[in-house]
């Protein structure tokens, strides 16, 4: 599927054009153009998802697959010394752009990124409750 009104659709297909880094005929990775620091990129699905609870498995198994290769040769590249992958879903967790994808950030040191947050405290009862309520589900 395929949204109209989607940036990341339209880089998918190539409607937009983008620094590609790598691309098959179910993914592309690029270049963000507003990097966190150098290398800063993207890998998305061409298919449009939403965010990672619309993802079916087979699409996470293989987006994922390549992950490791693509950070390593951003790390080859850049020299970074170490890198942030994350990807968010939903505007309260920082999505701004509504198809699924998933950051590389390289990371060195002294730079001024943040993905960082306020460790809390765990309520045991609570969370063993929790763990067994979220393993029903699964
Ligand atoms: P998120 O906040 O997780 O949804 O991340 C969206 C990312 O997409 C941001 O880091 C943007 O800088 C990036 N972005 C938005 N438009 C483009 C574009 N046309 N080409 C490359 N990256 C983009
Ligand atoms: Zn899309």
């Amino acid at each position: 599927m395929v949204k109209d009104d989607c940036i990341f659709c339209k880089i998918a297909n190539g409607q937009i054009p983008s620094a590609t880094i790598y691309e098959t005929t179910e993914f592309r990775a690029f270049l963000d153009v507003s990097p966190a620091n150098r290398g800063h990129a993207l890998i998305i699905p061409k298919q449009h998802f939403d965010n990672v609870f619309m993802l079916d498995d087979e699409t996470a198994g293989k987006i994922f697959s390549v992950v490791p290769a693509i950070a390593r040769a951003i790390q080859e590249e850049t020299g970074c010394e170490g890198m942030n992958i994350l990807q968010n879903n939903g505007a309260v967790a920082g999505q701004t752009v509504n198809h699924f994808h998933i950051h590389f950030v390289p990371r060195t040191k002294g730079d001024n990124v943040s993905v960082t947050w306020k460790q809390g405290e765990a309520d045991k009862d609570d969370s063993v409750k929790l763990a067994q309520a979220i393993k029903n589900r699964l």
